[in-house]
């Protein structure tokens, strides 16, 4: 049990993750660097500390410096939020040894997850259907490797099992490709990621990204929140995110949310998680495990009314999960649009003090942002500022929402990529719903031929 929380992020999932706390009572700690020294949430939090310079390796990566923190304010438990420290296995394990609460699943499911390959054979085991493709990273003789991308079939994806971020990856349409490809990704992967294993498996040419949220307690109780289409993506940064996918039949995916559920039980998962997986053609294929709270988790709450980070924290403090899965009810459609500080455009980011910041309200609006009027965007971290959610008892509501809501945001002082979400919405092929994981980019590419 704890009662204090030291929250290891910054920006709006700080503030996410203090509302959260502060709704159950629990007091929180806030770290920050230099460079957020003035941020609202800050100002907001039980206790704040500076913890280093803007740099992130110096404030929000350093491990050091955030037990240090935690131990002077007396913080039992650590949230790491996302990116940064949420998905290090090593970070895990010292807080738990420093006699901490991590709030996240065990530093084995951390590291099981982060290994691909070890991921991929954890989920075939378990029942999630896969990407076709062997779970073993790759055999050393070019004749084995020859031999499997032949059995997979044409094109294939070489990926490298360390990697993130959509790096660490290269298509190859036949078989004169396939050995250089893989010596490249090799040395990009040792490079990149420090761990040189490679697997292939079938590249997939339309697929739609759909994801599957997971909420577990440490006694076995695993269900899963309904589903995501997070399809909507420019360098595979996601930009528009929805629950649930559209025009998928709900009986499949309460099949393989089942076995999602399945999956975490048998891994002994604890606390929030999201599967990853490509659709095409009526078809599921698993890609990874994130193992910790999502950007995007605020449209599976609107659709199903749970608090996803108040019962991380419950799962965290080793309550038994009180919610069954037939009390998980899906209720309309959710749509966020996450608004970068960055030019509608050129997609450069745009840093710079806000000088006015309006936000919309009403009906099925919720805004998630830690901005204020004379807040000063800071360079050095993403240039996430908020996100705009919307709630309607149909797609097509959420969308008149979204469309309102975005007309009566206004931002002064820098650009933002406003502008890019009103034209998405008035984009047929979105309008009408499941466009594939390309779309965002082919459409860009018409609008403005570069
Ligand atoms: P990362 O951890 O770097 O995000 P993922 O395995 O999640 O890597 O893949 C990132 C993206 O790469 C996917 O969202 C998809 O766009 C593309 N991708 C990955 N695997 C495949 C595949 N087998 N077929 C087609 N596209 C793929």
């Amino acid at each position: 049990m704890f009662d204090k929380v030291l929250i290891a992020n910054r920006g709006e999932i700080a503030l996410r993750i203090q509302r959260a706390c502060h709704g159950l009572g629990i007091k929180t700690v806030a770290v920050y660097s230099e460079a957020d020294r003035n941020a609202q949430y800050v100002q907001n939090a039980d206790e704040a500390l500076c913890i280093g310079p803007a740099a992130p390796g110096l404030s929000y990566l350093n491990q050091t410096a955030l037990l240090f923190a935690a131990k002077v304010t007396g913080a039992q438990a650590i949230h790491p939020g996302y990116g940064f420290l949420s998905e290090n296995a090593g970070f895990a394990e010292r807080i738990e040894a420093a006699g901490l609460t991590f709030i996240g699943p065990s530093a084995a499911c951390i590291r099981t997850m982060g290994d691909k390959v070890a991921a991929k054979r954890a989920m075939r085991e378990a029942g999630v259907p896969c990407v076709p493709g062997p779970d073993s990273t790759m055999p050393s003789d070019d004749a084995s490797i020859l031999a499997i991308a032949a059995e997979i079939g044409y094109p294939v994806i070489v990926k490298a099992a360390g990697g993130g971020g959509g790096r660490g990856m290269r298509v190859v349409q036949e078989h004169t490709e396939l050995l250089a490809a893989i010596a490249l990704t090799r040395e990009e992967a040792r490079l990149a990621f420090g761990n040189p294993e490679l697997y292939i498996e079938k590249f997939l040419g339309h697929p739609r990204h759909v994801e599957i949220q997971v909420l577990c307690d440490a006694h076995g109780h695993a269900i899963w929140l309904g589903c995501r289409d997070c399809s909507l993506q420019r360098r595979h940064q996601k930009v528009l995110e929805e629950a649930p996918a559209p025009g998928i039949d709900s009986a499949l995916i309460a099949k393989v949310g089942e076995r999602c559920a399945e999956a975490c039980r048998q891994i002994g998962y604890r606390g929030v998680g999201t599967f990853e997986f490509l659709y095409e053609d009526g078809e599921f294929f698993f890609i990874e495990m994130n193992t910790r709270l999502q950007v995007e988790h605020p449209v599976t709450e609107m659709t199903t009314g749970i608090d996803i980070v108040q019962q991380q924290l419950r799962m965290a403090r080793g309550e038994v999960l009180s919610l069954r899965q037939e009390d998980v009810q899906l209720n309309g459609h959710s749509l966020e649009c996450r608004i970068n500080a960055e030019d509608p455009s050129t997609f450069m980011p745009t840093p710079g003090l806000i000088q006015r910041w309006e936000v919309p309200g009403g009906f099925g609006v919720r805004v998630d942002s830690h901005v204020t009027t004379g807040y000063r965007v800071p360079p050095y971290y993403d240039s996430m500022v908020a996100k705009v959610i919307t709630h309607g008892a149909t797609r097509e509501e959420a969308m008149a929402r979204m469309r309102l809501a975005l007309s009566e945001m206004i931002v002064d002082g820098i650009s933002t990529n406003i502008p890019l979400h009103r034209e998405i919405l008035d984009d047929p092929a979105f309008q009408a719903g499941g466009v594939d994981i390309h779309h965002l980019e082919r459409w860009l590419q018409q609008r403005s031929p570069t």
